[in-house]
């Protein structure tokens, strides 16, 4: 789908270099709320300002949003105990995510959302890779999806016009059963079926895997798709073991050695990065059913979210400019690719 494909990036950077992106010729960054309220008389948070903000100055910019809906939490590294264990993102007063009090609670925040945002935001992506245990955490599959459908309908009460999607992690028996239980059904609230990719990294395969995987996700939520997340990591393998008899906590064995055991091509490069690049845009927009496409990310990162390390493969290389926004290879490998397709 060529004609209003959405060319768009995860900005997360405290001070993006505007010119520069757009320069590359992204249209769309996907960017997003912490949850609004700090207590239950609905006093805002000083996060959500400031992430209002943030959303606001992207507008100014020209920028289009997928707006991110937050979660019910993750398992990430915390600064405060140095470990990397579950963190909430929805506030204590909900209560338990079993308990009726959490659902209201939630649905009157997606309220909130909806209305507040109307005039600005049309396209939400409800949680993050809610088939993945780091994001769905202790929330049984019911919590889980009655999560996923509180928080649109809420969305949707107070602005009709609104278009979600959820947006997978990957191709797995759990993301299997979110589709058949609130994509296949007749009274779906979604409007487009994000899915995530990292083949090469996260997963084994490479570009052409997208295919197969486009493929069933069409078929399965019978939606159009949009591509939330894709990228390759440019960095191989850490050099500082911090923790070198591996005792403490880990999400996944990436950032437990500090090394990839998936890859693609000659390896996690700067260069492969941008060559995987350019094999995957003509994967995205020669798919009938693909609409848009969000590279991960814009900048490199100090330190990974997962581990807390500085040089962790992990989270650290995903960027198409480095942590002083310098572009590497990708950005002039998206650069082109955004110029021949658009
Ligand atoms: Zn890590």
């Amino acid at each position: 789908m060529l004609k209003n494909h959405m060319w768009g990036i995860t900005p997360a950077h405290s001070d993006p270099n505007f010119a520069l992106m757009k320069d590359m010729g992204v249209k769309w960054v996907r960017t997003g709320y912490p949850f609004p309220f700090e207590n239950e008389n609905g006093t805002v948070s000083e996060r959500f300002k400031k992430a209002d903000a943030v959303i606001d100055r992207y507008i100014a910019e020209g920028f289009g949003i997928l707006c991110s809906f937050t979660g019910p939490g993750s398992v990430r590294y915390s600064a405060e105990t140095g470990k990397t264990e579950y963190c909430r993102a929805v506030p204590e007063y909900l209560g338990d995510p079993s308990e009726d009090r959490y659902s209201r609670l939630l649905f009157e925040a997606a309220e909130f959302l909806g209305e507040h945002t109307k005039k600005k935001i049309t396209w939400w992506q409800i949680a993050n890779e809610p088939d993945i245990d780091i994001f769905y955490g202790p929330l049984s599959e019911k919590e889980n999806i009655n999560y996923l459908l509180n928080a649109t309908r809420g969305i949707l009460k107070t602005n009709p016009e609104a278009k979600c999607g959820i947006n997978l992690g990957y191709i797995n028996n759990y993301a299997r059963m979110l589709m058949r239980e609130i994509y296949a059904v007749a009274d779906s609230p979604f409007e487009y079926l994000g899915i995530d990719g990292y083949q090469g990294s996260w997963q084994m395969g490479g570009p052409q895997s997208w295919n197969a995987y486009i493929d069933e996700t069409a078929k399965l939520s019978s939606k159009p798709i949009i591509i939330n997340e894709w990228g390759f990591s440019s960095l191989q393998w850490g050099e500082k073991y911090t923790d070198p008899e591996r005792k403490k906590h880990y999400n996944q064995d990436v950032c437990r050695h500090k090394h990839w055991y998936a890859t693609w091509g000659r390896g996690h490069t700067p260069d492969e990065q941008a060559r995987y690049i350019s094999e995957c845009l003509p994967i995205f927009i020669g798919h009938p059913c693909v609409i848009g496409n969000f590279f991960f990310r814009w900048s490199d990162t100090e330190t990974c979210w997962q581990c807390g390390e500085a040089d962790c493969p992990a989270e650290c290389a995903w960027g198409c400019v480095d942590c002083n926004q310098k572009p590497k290879p990708a950005y002039y490998a998206l650069q082109e690719g955004i110029k021949k397709f658009s």
